[in-house]
C-alpha cells in the first residue's frame, strides 16, 4: 500500500489554488507549456509521444511484438522515444563521422543494436547481482559494460530479440532497467559507502529504496517535462550541486542530523548549480519531500521547448524562496519545513579510492578502472575477488569507480593485490584516479568525438610523462556539449567538437579550465580560443600541468 503522501496526477488540475503568481500578460503571450497553467498545446514531438501513450507501456510491445518480429517491426515513435523509459537507446551506427549529425536523418544514425542502461540506485550490488550483470554482458553485449557517472552499468550491442531474456535475468536478482532513461525519475545517486562509512550519522538507503519501490514506474510521475536526476547521501561523495534534487547530510542545531535540500542543478549546454532551499529534511520526510519536488516539476516544468524543460530553468525563474513557498503550499507538502542556515561547505567530493576503515572495523577498498570502462569478464573477476575474500557487497560510484565493502582487516592486502591483478587498481596514478569520460562517438548518436579510447591513451601517456603529482587534476572528456561526464566541473573539462588544425576540420575539444565541486564549486572558464585537437591533447594537458606546477603559490589549487 502506498503511503499517504502518494498522490495522483488529478491534483495538478486544481493547482490554481497554489500561491504562485504568474504574469497573465506573459501567459497569454507565450506559454511555456506548463500543465499547471492549462498549457497542454502546442506540444512538441516529445510531448506528443508521451501524450499518445504512456512510455512505460512500451514494455508490453517489446515483449509481445518487437522481440519476436525483429528490429524492422518497431514503431519509430517507440524506437526513438518510449524505449528510453526502459533504458534502451539505439546506438550510433559504426563508421558515421561526428560533427555532421545535424544533416543526418535518425535512420542514418541509428544502428540496429541498442545501448541499455541498468539501474543501480545508490550503486548497490550484491555479488549475485554483479554476476548477473557480468553474464548479460558476455552473453548479449559483446562483453561491453561501462560504469557511468550515474552509478549505472551501460551495455552496448544489445539486440531487440534478447531484451526480454535480459530483463528476466536482471529481475531474477532484483535489478531492472525501468526509467533508467527518459523524461522520468532516473537512478538515484547515493553514497557507495552508505551504511558502513565511519562518521555517517544517517544511512538513507532505506529512503532510496522507499522512493524506488513507490514511485519508480508510477505512471502519474512517468511523464515529466524532461529527465529528473536525484542524489541522496549523508557524505559529500555525490555531485550534489548538479542534480535536479539533492539531499545532503546536515546537522540542525535543534533537530539534529538530517538533510539539506538543494534543487535545480544540471550541466549540459546551460549549466546551473542547484540552489539551497534553506530547509532541513528529516530522514523520515525524505520520500515525501522528494515526491513533492517531482510533482512540482511535473506540474510547473516548461514543456514547450526541450531546451528549457529541465527543472533548473524553473528554479532560476522562480528563485529558491518561491520554490520553497510552492513546495510548502497546501497543494504539495502542506506544511513548513524547519529552516536551516547554510551548513559548512564540504571541502571536496570524496571518491573513496584506496583502503578505508568502516564503522564496524572492516575495510572498504575503492579501485579505479580507466574512465569507467570495464567489461563483463572484468566484472566477473571482480565478483570472484569479492567472493573469495568473504564480501557480498560491491558498489559503483558517480566517479566511475568500483568499491568492495566488508573486507576483514587481515584480508585487505590480498584483496588489493587481487584487484590489481585483474586490472582494478586501489592505488591508481593521479591521472587514472581523476579522469572520466562519457560514451562518446563509439556508441552515442549525439557525439562529435571519441572519448573512451582517447581517455585511455591520455591516461597512459600522462602516467609516463608526469608520474608524480601531489594534487589531483581532474580531466573529464565529453563527446558533445551535453556534459554527461560533467565538463564544467573538472579542473580540465573537455567538450567535444570539430576544431581547425592546419586548415582541416578534425576531432578536438573546447577546453573549460578550473571547474570544481564543493568548496571549489565553480564552472570552468571557457576562453574563446581555448581549443585543442584530439591528437594534441597529451601535449596540451602536460603543458598546462607543468605550468601549474611551476607557477603555483603555496597551497594554490589548479582551479584558482
Ligand atoms: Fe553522448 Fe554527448 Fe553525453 Fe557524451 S556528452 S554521452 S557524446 S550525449
Amino acid at each position: 500500500m502506498l503511503p499517504s503522501f502518494h498522490r495522483t496526477y488529478k491534483e495538478s488540475r486544481t493547482v490554481s489554488a497554489t500561491p504562485v503568481e504568474t504574469s497573465p500578460r506573459k501567459r497569454r503571450k507565450r506559454g511555456e507549456g506548463q500543465w499547471a497553467l492549462g498549457h497542454r498545446e502546442p506540444l512538441n514531438k516529445n510531448e506528443q509521444g508521451k501524450k499518445d501513450d504512456n512510455p512505460l507501456n512500451v514494455r508490453a510491445r517489446i515483449e509481445g511484438i518487437y522481440a519476436h518480429n525483429g528490429f524492422d517491426s518497431i514503431d519509430p515513435a517507440d524506437l526513438r522515444g518510449r524505449f528510453r523509459w526502459w533504458g534502451l537507446y539505439t546506438q550510433r551506427r559504426p563508421g558515421i563521422a561526428g560533427g555532421k549529425t545535424s544533416t543526418l536523418e535518425d535512420e542514418e544514425l541509428d544502428d540496429r543494436y541498442f545501448m541499455m542502461r541498468v539501474r543501480m540506485d545508490g550503486g548497490q550490488l550484491s555479488v549475485a547481482q554483479l554476476r548477473a550483470v557480468a553474464g548479460i554482458s558476455t552473453d548479449f553485449a559483446r562483453d561491453t559494460a561501462d560504469v557511468t557517472d550515474r552509478q549505472n552499468v551501460q551495455y552496448h550491442w544489445i539486440r531487440i530479440e534478447d531484451v526480454p531474456e535480459i530483463w528476466r535475468r536482471l529481475e531474477e536478482v532484483g535489478l531492472d532497467t525501468q526509467e533508467a532513461c527518459g523524461d522520468c525519475p532516473r537512478v538515484i545517486l547515493g553514497s557507495p559507502v552508505a551504511g558502513v562509512a565511519d562518521g555517517e550519522a544517517i544511512d538513507p538507503t532505506e529512503q532510496i529504496e522507499e522512493i524506488y519501490d513507490h514511485f519508480v514506474g508510477d505512471k502519474s510521475l512517468s511523464n515529466l517535462p524532461r529527465k529528473f536526476k536525484s542524489a541522496i547521501s549523508w557524505l559529500p561523495d555525490i555531485p550534489y550541486e548538479c542534480n535536479d534534487i539533492s539531499l545532503l547530510g546536515a546537522h540542525h542545531p535543534e533537530h539534529g542530523p538530517g538533510f539539506d535540500l538543494w534543487v535545480g542543478g544540471g550541466l549540459s549546454t546551460n549549466p546551473m548549480f542547484a540552489q539551497r532551499l534553506g530547509v532541513w529534511v528529516s530522514q523520515e520526510d525524505i520520500a515525501e519531500v522528494w515526491v513533492n519536488v517531482v510533482r512540482i516539476f511535473r506540474d510547473w516544468g516548461y514543456r514547450r521547448l526541450r531546451t528549457r524543460a529541465r527543472l533548473k530553468f524553473l528554479v532560476k525563474d522562480w528563485g529558491a524562496e518561491k520554490f520553497r513557498e510552492v513546495l510548502e503550499s497546501e497543494h504539495y507538502l502542506g506544511r513548513e519545513l524547519p529552516r536551516l542556515e547554510a551548513p559548512p561547505v564540504p571541502e571536496k567530493l570524496i571518491d573513496h579510492i584506496g583502503v578505508h576503515k568502516q564503522a564496524d572495523g572492516n575495510f572498504y577498498i575503492g579501485a579505479a578502472p580507466v574512465a569507467g570502462r570495464v567489461s563483463g569478464e572484468l566484472l566477473n573477476k571482480l565478483a570472484d575477488v569479492a567472493e573469495r575474500h568473504g564480501s557480498d557487497r560491491v558498489r559503483t560510484t558517480p566517479m566511475q569507480k568500483l568499491l568492495v565493502l566488508d573486507v576483514a582487516p587481515e584480508k585487505v592486502d590480498a584483496v588489493v593485490a587481487d584487484l590489481e591483478a585483474v586490472g582494478l587498481s586501489a592505488n591508481p596514478s593521479p591521472w587514472r584516479r581523476s579522469t572520466m569520460a562519457c560514451t562518446g562517438i563509439e556508441f552515442c548518436k549525439l557525439a562529435i568525438v571519441d572519448t573512451k579510447d582517447r581517455a585511455r591513451d591520455l591516461v597512459a601517456e600522462l602516467e609516463r610523462r608526469i608520474p608524480e603529482l601531489d594534487v589531483p587534476i581532474s580531466v573529464h572528456l565529453n563527446g558533445c556539449p551535453n556534459a554527461c561526464a560533467r565538463t564544467q566541473t573538472a579542473d580540465i573539462g573537455l567538450k567535444g567538437q570539430l576544431v581547425l588544425k592546419d586548415g582541416e576540420q578534425v576531432e578536438g575539444f573546447q577546453v573549460h579550465l578550473g571547474g570544481g565541486h564543493a568548496s571549489q564549486a565553480s564552472f570552468g572558464r571557457k576562453a574563446r580560443g581555448l581549443k585543442v585537437a584530439s591528437a594534441d591533447l597529451d601535449d596540451y594537458v602536460e603543458r598546462l600541468t607543468r605550468r601549474y606546477l611551476d607557477q603555483r603559490e603555496s597551497g594554490e589549487s589548479f582551479a584558482k
